[in-house]
């Protein structure tokens, strides 16, 4: 199978879309894909939707903008525009207004860049003691785009701030530095959709520093939900495969951090024959989603999600809360209903598929849980607890918030007693600290 990319300019040219959908959600797709990064294959479009109810169907929403996600004004600005066939360059300046008020920079992404002997690394993360985020250059860019992504702004050319390096060498020394950093962590964009030999350039260096405190080499993708053939049919497929082979050999854990947002995902033929594969290198699959409205806010898709991975012998890992960015208001789920969907899927797995943590939000301070509603001198209250902190002393210990059933984000929770969490002062003497460091 060949890789053939849509976008805005061509979706028009995939037939399903002309058979499917009318003139007028033709045209919404095209207002909304102004704004967001919209990017889709022929994979995504052949095997993964379902066509006989396309607006309904998951992976549609996932892969293709929604008219839900701008505002009926913004909508209605962008679609008039349009319309009058305006310059360009006008609907690019409206789009960009439109996305500034989206929150474009959420969770203090500016923060936590590592720094060796004065130089900084932009193309890395370290919020967390044991494991170190990488970005490769190559890899800020995925096979297809979900409408709900985070790292939007990084695929419409607005983020100044794309974490990307090219010192394999430096994030090396960094990491030799740093004794309490067991993993590390690839992701983007989408790592694997760089060729194998361009991602040698990366893995090889670090296999040869044989770094003794350094355990883990993960990678975050959506590549088996949205192009299998990565794994199977690609030509560098195979060579990826050994590459795997390679870290294993020199005595890694491998994890391979799937992303998949529906059991849907999990059903073609193609995904089994990849997971089997990657499996066959010795590494371990686990699996991480979003909660999200319109594709996955039901208990039942979460157990089959769950089930289904199980089945094909992959772990459940993580259920995130969408992020407070871009179309939060059409995709967000709030805490108390992420709750309650997690649970009742939990509850009717087995101990097997109960491995996975969450609903988590990753937020300044750190991921956050929500554990759950309880009472307190019978108020109504929100349990939080961290599954990972700026503070490693701040994980596991339960917390409290005001009940508030809409509430979708940590900022919209108010401490149960006191004006303010327990973490905060801690929190913002360690923010004002990074700020002077890396000034
Ligand atoms: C989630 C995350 C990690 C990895 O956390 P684990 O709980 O070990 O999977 C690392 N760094 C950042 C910034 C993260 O958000
Ligand atoms: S695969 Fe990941 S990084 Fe790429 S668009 Fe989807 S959520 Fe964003």
């Amino acid at each position: 199978m060949r890789y053939r990319s849509y976008t805005v300019n061509n979706f028009r040219d995939i037939p399903q879309v002309r058979e499917r959908l009318t003139p007028e959600q033709q045209f919404d797709i095209e207002v909304v894909a102004q704004v967001f990064p919209f990017k889709t294959n022929n994979y995504v479009v052949d095997k993964l939707i379902n066509w006989e109810t396309p607006l309904e169907d998951p992976i549609f929403r996932l892969t293709f903008p929604q008219k839900g996600m701008l505002s009926e004004e913004d909508y209605t600005k962008i679609a008039d525009l349009l319309k009058k066939n305006a310059p360009k360059e006008l609907i690019k300046k409206k789009a960009n207004e439109i996305r500034m008020k989206l929150n474009p920079h959420p969770a203090g992404q500016k923060y936590n860049i590592p720094q060796i002997n004065g130089v900084k690394l932009h193309g890395a993360q370290h919020k967390y003691n044991e494991t170190i985020l990488f970005f490769p250059k190559q890899g800020q860019t995925c096979h297809a785009y979900c409408s709900f992504c985070f790292r939007w702004p990084q695929f419409v050319g607005i983020d100044e701030l794309k974490f990307a390096m090219k010192e394999v060498e430096i994030l090396i020394e960094y990491i030799k530095s740093r004794p309490e950093i067991t993993d590390l962590l690839f992701t983007g964009g989408d790592p694997l959709i760089m060729k194998t030999r361009v991602l040698r350039q990366y893995i090889e260096p670090i296999l040869k520093a044989d770094i003794p405190h350094l355990k883990t080499i993960r990678f975050g993708s959506k590549a088996l939900s949205f192009w299998p053939y990565r794994f199977t049919k690609d030509d560098d497929a195979e060579d990826l495969l050994n590459l795997f082979r390679e870290i294993k050999k020199s005595g890694y854990h491998l994890a391979y951090m799937a992303h998949f947002n529906h059991y849907q995902e999990l059903e073609t033929d193609e995904v089994k024959e990849a997971v089997d594969r990657i499996l066959s290198t010795g590494a371990v699959i686990r699996t991480q989603s979003p909660i999200l409205r319109h594709i996955n806010d039901s208990a039942h898709v979460w157990a089959e999600m769950w089930k289904k991975q199980v089945e094909m012998n992959m772990v459940p890992y993580y259920m995130f809360m969408a992020r407070d960015t871009g179309a939060q208001h059409y995709f967000g789920v709030s805490l108390v209903k992420a709750w309650e969907i997690f649970t009742d899927a939990f509850r009717s797995v087995s101990g097997i598929a109960r491995t996975v943590k969450g609903p988590s939000m990753s937020a300044t301070p750190g991921k956050v849980r929500m554990l759950g509603v309880s009472e307190i001198n019978g108020e109504k209250v929100m349990v939080l607890d961290f599954l990972q902190g700026r503070n490693p002393q701040w994980v596991g210990k339960p917390f409290f918030a005001k009940y508030n059933p809409d509430a979708m984000w940590l900022d919209d929770l108010e401490p149960f007693e006191g004006d303010k969490f327990f973490y905060e002062d801690e929190l913002n003497e360690m923010l004002e600290l990074e700020k002077i460091l890396n000034s």
